[in-house]
């Protein structure tokens, strides 16, 4: 039997009107049962984080009164939609590990990846009870399955690393309530590390959730729903004229999320790549527009060279003077990548070599430092942009006129992408909101 999973983000759980819109779309995606992983909704992760921050420096009214928020937000979503029974019962131990969690820390002035792990973690799950109450209070056989009983992955709290056979053997403990015909309600997001404890995938991890568990599952499709017309050809908060992209290949949307493009969490392509389903972006809010389809190739050929732009801002480069051997680059950007930075190129001439990296995890921006003091130059305040399309791996020069209009800005780096479907350059950060648009207009809606 065909199976589909489908993911709803935090934007298409936001609001009571936004989760019966979600009801609907699973009853008529799924009328025979099938997997929905549903991340918090939206906001909560950040004010946990925020609660979390608080505690650790021993402020723990202000974490308190977060969590305050917090609760009076879930109540009265399940007030609305008239399944505050059901639900609060759920609710009230969650909200109880809540605050001791956050009192702990509160106690001690200190919060672990782990500790910051296990309260994020309650967020995810209240939403994903207040969805499977309101299924059940309408009619479709739903049932919760905690997530951490299948996303097994490393030890690494905050950026945790699936473990793809583990999460493949556990899947098949759903496979009966599936044949049941049975709706899987199920959190994204979170995981379990070896030792039993609860483990996040990284912000905007509950993709990678949905996809992990499509390639266990053997699913035909796997649909993100979302709060934009599927996957655009630039992020829409910059360019307000991006339009949707109906069809793109896997290497693009991969591309593309490497770069930044926030509509996919960057890991959620490799699970599609190895279990060859289909994913589609949609939107919770308009079901009937237009959406994305992702295939792993696409037979008509490519109607422009560029079919999308993305950026990052914030990242680093670190400047190696020139040497025989590249170990102390290689060392750098493997210890960096340890300590939880992502890498965004690295690029070796007779003049040096150039290391570009985010740092997205305390410890990886006290490597920075550490590799300051040892004769490595490092800049801070840059941003990439990247233009992707499968129409680059035809005419690559396309991107040098494109990059020959910038003649008068102040270039950091330019990298080529592996597969041949990306250019990325490097800019100051504050030029990012003049360049994008303008480079859209160039090679979108001009080309
Ligand atoms: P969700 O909560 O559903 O996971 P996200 O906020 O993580 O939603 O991702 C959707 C957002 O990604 C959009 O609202 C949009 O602002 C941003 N975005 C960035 N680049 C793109 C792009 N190329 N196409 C679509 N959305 C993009
Ligand atoms: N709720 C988590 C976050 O805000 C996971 C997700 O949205 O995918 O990062
Ligand atoms: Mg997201």
């Amino acid at each position: 039997m065909a199976l589909k999973v489908l993911k709803f983000g935090g934007t298409s759980v936001g609001s009571p009107e936004a989760l019966r819109l979600a009801v609907a779309i699973i009853r008529a995606e799924l009328p025979r049962g099938g997997v929905v992983v549903v991340s918090a909704l939206s906001g909560t992760t950040d004010q946990i984080l925020k609660a979390v921050a608080a505690a650790g420096q021993g402020d723990t009214n202000t974490a308190l009164e977060l969590l305050a928020a917090i609760k009076v937000r879930h109540h009265t979503a399940a007030d609305r939609l008239a399944i505050a029974r059901p639900v609060e019962s759920a609710w009230a131990p969650l909200f109880d590990r809540l605050q001791s969690l956050l009192e702990g820390m509160g106690l001690l002035w200190e919060t672990s990846p782990r500790a910051k792990d296990a309260a994020l973690a309650i967020g995810e799950t209240l939403c994903v009870h207040l969805l499977a109450a309101l299924l059940q209070a309408e009619g479709v056989p739903a049932r919760m399955q905690d997530a951490r009983e299948v996303i097994h992955t490393d030890a690494r709290h905050g950026r945790a690393q699936p473990q793809v056979e583990l999460i493949r053997a556990a899947c098949q403990d759903w496979q009966p309530l599936l044949a049941q015909g049975i709706c899987i309600v199920t959190q994204g997001f979170i995981g379990s590390a070896p030792d039993g404890s609860t483990t996040t995938l990284g912000r905007g991890g509950s993709d990678t959730s949905a996809t992990l568990i499509g390639e266990a599952l053997d699913a035909d499709e796997v649909q993100i729903w979302t709060d934009v017309d599927g996957v655009l050809t630039a992020d829409p908060s910059l360019v307000a004229k991006a339009r949707p992209i109906p069809v793109m290949t896997l290497r693009e949307a991969a591309a593309l999320s490497a770069f930044g493009a926030k509509v996919l969490h960057a890991d959620s392509l490799a699970p599609v790549e190895r279990g060859r389903f289909k994913l589609v972006v949609a939107n919770t809010h308009r079901p009937e527009a237009s959406r994305t389809e992702i295939l792993a190739s696409v037979s008509e050929p490519p109607s422009g060279i560029i079919t999308s732009v993305a950026y990052k801002e914030g990242l680093v480069c670190l400047h190696f003077p020139p040497a025989r051997d590249l170990d102390a680059v290689f060392q750098a950007a493997s210890d960096l990548q340890d300590a939880g930075a992502v890498r965004y190129g690295l690029l070796s001439t007779p003049e040096g070599s150039l290391l570009v990296v985010r740092p997205e995890h305390a410890d990886a921006v006290a490597l920075l430092v550490r590799l300051e003091g040892t004769g490595v130059r490092i800049e801070r305040g840059w941003s990439s942009v990247a233009l992707v399309g499968e129409g680059l791996r035809q005419y690559p020069g396309g991107a040098l006129a494109l990059l020959a209009t910038l003649e008068k800005e102040t270039i950091g780096g330019i990298f080529a992408g592996g597969a041949g479907i990306s250019v990325a350059f490097l800019v100051p950060d504050e030029r990012l909101r003049e360049l994008i648009p303008r480079l859209h207009r160039l090679c979108i809606e001009e080309a």
